[in-house]
């Protein structure tokens, strides 16, 4: 067990525990002076504080990573692969220590947070097919006597920057490719529940990744723009609310870096008329309440065809009192606490919100929070929204689902159009030819056909269209090994030695 994992795994003691960086293969404590607190969610109580990095500190950091690129990047791809098996084994048997660090401070329910590692392994075992994804193409006899050929070669020093909701996934869909790749990574993950990035720092240090290969700043914009601005930070990976991620890449690319930054969302969930509603129901309370609606491809807004609407009010009504909502280490609880008490008072304050512009409150979840100090909100759902209203209009980002009523598919796919974001998207029919229409008519980056949360898999990219993406490629997937990289082409003329020996070894690729 780490050091960090003890935190958490021994009898709590009611200290507030520090968190620092991680740099050059080890914890580094923040010299700047500032921090900010971490807390547990469903106590309601801080937990840690956070050392927030200095542009002096991200300095630091940056030397390392760049030190040690010069090594990493003579690492031959066996290598990096049999390394990537040690880590993905590493980790998974450290899932629930994982999952533990995330229920604690982001407050998801330990099945979910489990959930979320296995995700994030999923992108660790796509990268132990590195030798694979870095093929080039090879043109023999290009001219007389020329051949051509491509290769991509790591970036060097990448950043990625990450939000509070997907304290290990997100993390893992930047390091686990750029690392593979032959990059060095910086990661300033949420200051909200920083400690899984800390814990990961220490496994892969045991899996045997090379100093300097991996480290972790915290803090917030101060170490932001710190790399940013950094002149030997080549790309930038972030993923977070719609404002920060344009800053990001205009300021990013404003500094000559490659920038892929992935914005906030507003999921609309279709259901036309023929839809099974049962099976629609249970889509939309499980993607608009699980993870207390702070997962980026959550349902936010379901958009009910004709009849549809009042069959699956009726079927979500039935479904609603039984969501259970509690401590995320209780095996029982389905749904956590908010991730903090601002952002708790925040969503609470659009069911008013809501009522005021029109809504009907078919549910309000603040008549059924749990009691005690930790940042509830039960669940809640406004019928009647209308794309005028702040309901409809912001992302939530909580337990605050949302209904709108139109007449016809066509109205329904405008809505989704019209929409300034564009990650997610659902349809909910039986009719496979609408079905084939929708995922042709509609503009978003990813679709689900009867799939409420169509989180691509691992050996796909994932990312959206119009504000919930600034850049060109995608992140994970081919796009993501795309990014990490750049290409060349040799053009190469040789003459024809005929140099040879005799080995009688089995050939071996080290
Ligand atoms: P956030 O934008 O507040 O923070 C994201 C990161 O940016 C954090 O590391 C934070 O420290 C940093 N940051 C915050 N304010 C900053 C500033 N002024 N200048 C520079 N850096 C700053 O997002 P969040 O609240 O942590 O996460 C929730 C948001 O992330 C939601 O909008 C959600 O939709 C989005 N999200 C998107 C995806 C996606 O794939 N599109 C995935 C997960 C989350």
């Amino acid at each position: 067990m780490t050091e960090v994992a003890d935190q958490f795994t021994e009898e709590r003691t009611g200290e507030v525990a520090r968190i620092s960086h991680w740099i050059d293969g080890q914890r580094v404590e923040g010299e700047s002076g500032r921090s900010g607190p971490v807390f547990n969610p469903a106590l309601g109580v801080q937990t840690g504080e956070v050392d927030f990095a200095s542009a002096e500190e991200i300095d630091r950091a940056v030397q390392a990573a760049n030190r040690a690129f010069e090594s990493w990047r003579t690492v031959s791809l066996s290598r990096r692969t049999e390394l990537f098996f040690r880590i993905r084994k590493l980790l998974d048997e450290h899932r629930e220590d994982i999952a533990r660090f995330l229920t604690a401070e982001h407050g998801k329910v330990l099945s979910d947070a489990k959930g979320e590692v296995a995700r994030g392994l999923e992108v660790i075992e796509y990268c132990c097919g590195i030798p694979e994804l870095l093929k080039g193409d090879f043109s023999e006899q290009a001219s007389t006597g020329i051949d051509v050929y491509s290769i991509r070669q790591p970036l060097g020093v990448v950043a990625g920057i990450t939000p509070f909701n997907f304290p290990a996934m997100v993390p893992m869909w930047m390091w686990a490719p750029a690392i593979a790749c032959g990059n060095c990574f910086i990661l300033k993950p949420s200051e909200k529940d920083p400690s899984a990035s800390v814990y990961t720092a220490e496994l892969l240090k045991e899996a045997g990744l090379p100093d300097g290969v991996f480290n972790v700043v915290h803090g917030n914009k101060v170490a932001v723009d710190a790399i940013l601005e950094h002149p030997d930070v080549s790309a930038v990976s972030f993923v977070g609310s719609t404002p920060i991620a344009r800053y990001v890449y205009e300021t990013g690319t404003a500094n000559g870096k490659r920038v892929q930054a992935l914005g906030g969302a507003k999921n609309h969930m279709i259901v036309l008329p023929d839809a099974d509603i049962d099976m629609a129901a249970d889509a939309a309370v499980s993607a608009g309440y699980g993870s207390a609606g702070e997962r980026c491809m959550a349902v936010s807004l379901l958009v009910a065809v004709g009849h549809a609407a009042d069959d699956l009010i009726g079927a979500i009504q039935e479904r609603l009192p039984k969501v259970k909502v509690g401590d995320g280490m209780d095996p029982d609880s389905e749904m956590g606490p908010l991730v903090t008490r601002e952002h708790r008072d925040k969503v609470a304050s659009y069911i008013d919100r809501g009522r005021e512009e029109g809504a009907t409150v078919v549910a309000d979840g603040r008549e059924t929070t749990p009691k005690g100090d930790g940042f509830w909100l039960g669940v809640s759902l406004l019928d009647h929204v209308k794309p005028e209203m702040d309901v409809y209009k912001d992302e939530i980002f909580g337990p605050v689902l949302g209904i709108t009523r139109v007449d016809t598919y066509d109205e329904a796919v405008k809505l989704v159009n019209e929409n300034p974001y564009g990650n997610g998207v659902a349809i909910f029919t039986r009719d496979g030819g609408v079905a084939r229409r929708f995922q042709f008519d509609v503009k978003a980056g990813m679709v689900g056909v009867n799939v409420p949360i169509p989180v691509p898999v691992a050996y796909y990219s994932f990312g959206g269209w119009k504000s919930s993406l600034f850049g060109d490629l995608h992140i994970y997937g081919p796009e993501g090994i795309q990014f990490y990289t750049r290409g060349k082409v040799v053009t190469s003329r040789w003459p024809d030695p005929a140099t040879s020996k005799v080995d009688l070894g089995f050939p071996q690729t080290r």
